[in-house]
C-alpha cells in the first residue's frame, strides 16, 4: 500500500510538493501529452507529438492569415435576440448573455476585412465557445452582409466554419439562415465571386448542409470532424458498423467533399495562392 512504500523510501510526508501554476498546461485530446501553453501558441495551437490541430478562437486566426495593420472589424454590432423565450434546461437568454460575457463577442462569428499577402479579402471565422458555434439569426444575418461586401468590391469571401449545427434555441428562425446563406452564395457564384470556406473541427449539422459545403474551393484543417448527423445516429439508423475515419477531413477528401487538407503553417499561403490562381 502506498503508505508503506512511502515509509520504506523514508520519505518525509512534510515534503512541500512542487505547485504547477494553474493554466500554463494543456492535455492533446488526441495523443494525450502535456503540452506547454505558450509553446502550443508559438506553434498555432498544433501538438508537437501528433499534429492534433487544437481549437483556436476567431483573434488567432485572424492573426494567422491577416496581414499585419490591415484588419477592420466587420458587422461587431449584432446580435441574436430571444424572440421566442426559448426555455429548455436553461432560458436562452441567459445562455446568450453567459456567451457574450464569456467570449467578449457579439454572437458566434467575427468578421474582418483585410489583406492575406497583400490581397484585399473578406474574412469570416466562427467561434465554437459561443453556443457550440451554432448559427442563429445573427450568424447567419453577418455571413449574408459579408457575401454582400464581398460581391459588392469584388473580394473573394473566405469563411473558417466551426460549429455544432444550427441553433435549436431560435428554431425556423434560425433553420431559414441555411437557405438565405444559400441563396446569397449562389448569387455571389453567379457573379463571379470566389468563396473558399475552411472547415475545422466541428463543422457541423446545418453548417455542413449549408455554406460549409459550397465554397468553389473547399478546404479542411487535418482531422476536424466534418458531416450532418454525428456518427452514434446514423450507426443506429443504418444498424451497421462505421468504416474507420469516417467524419475526419481525410475520410472526406478521399471521397470528394474536400478539396484540400491545409495544416496552418501553410495555411495563409495556400489561400493566397488560391486567389492568385482564380484571379
Ligand atoms: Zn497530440
Amino acid at each position: 500500500m502506498a503508505w508503506f512504500s512511502r515509509k520504506d523510501k523514508n520519505i518525509s510526508p512534510d515534503v512541500v510538493k512542487k505547485d504547477i501554476p494553474g493554466g500554463l498546461w494543456s492535455k492533446c485530446p488526441s495523443c494525450s501529452e502535456i503540452q506547454y501553453k505558450p509553446e502550443l501558441e508559438k506553434n498555432s495551437y498544433v501538438c508537437q507529438h501528433c499534429q492534433h490541430h487544437f481549437r483556436m478562437t476567431p483573434e488567432i486566426y485572424f492573426d494567422l492569415l491577416i496581414d499585419s495593420a490591415s484588419k477592420k472589424d466587420l458587422f461587431t454590432e449584432i446580435s441574436s435576440t430571444d424572440t421566442l423565450d426559448f426555455v429548455a434546461e436553461k432560458k436562452y437568454s441567459d445562455q446568450l448573455k453567459k456567451a457574450i460575457e464569456k467570449t467578449g463577442k457579439s454572437d458566434a462569428i467575427s468578421c474582418a476585412e483585410g489583406k492575406i499577402n497583400g490581397k484585399k479579402v473578406v474574412l469570416g471565422v466562427m467561434n465554437f465557445s459561443f453556443i457550440g458555434g451554432s448559427m442563429g439569426s445573427a450568424v447567419g444575418e453577418i455571413i449574408s452582409r459579408c457575401i454582400d461586401m464581398a460581391g459588392k468590391n469584388k473580394l473573394p469571401f473566405i469563411l473558417i466554419c466551426s460549429s455544432g449545427g444550427a441553433r435549436m434555441q431560435e428554431s425556423a428562425l434560425s433553420l431559414m439562415q441555411l437557405a438565405k446563406t444559400s441563396s446569397k452564395l449562389a448569387r455571389f457564384h453567379r457573379n463571379g465571386g470566389l468563396y473558399i470556406p475552411l472547415l475545422t473541427d466541428p463543422t457541423t449539422g446545418g453548417v455542413t448542409a449549408s455554406f460549409g459545403m459550397l465554397g468553389d474551393v473547399i478546404l479542411a484543417e487535418p482531422g476536424a470532424l466534418i458531416g450532418f448527423a454525428g456518427p452514434r445516429v446514423i450507426k443506429q439508423t443504418i444498424g451497421e458498423n462505421l468504416p474507420e475515419g469516417f467524419q475526419t477531413s481525410e475520410f472526406l477528401l478521399e471521397k470528394g467533399f474536400v478539396d484540400h487538407i491545409v495544416t496552418r503553417d501553410e495555411m495563409k499561403s495556400k489561400i493566397s495562392s488560391i486567389i492568385d490562381f482564380f484571379s
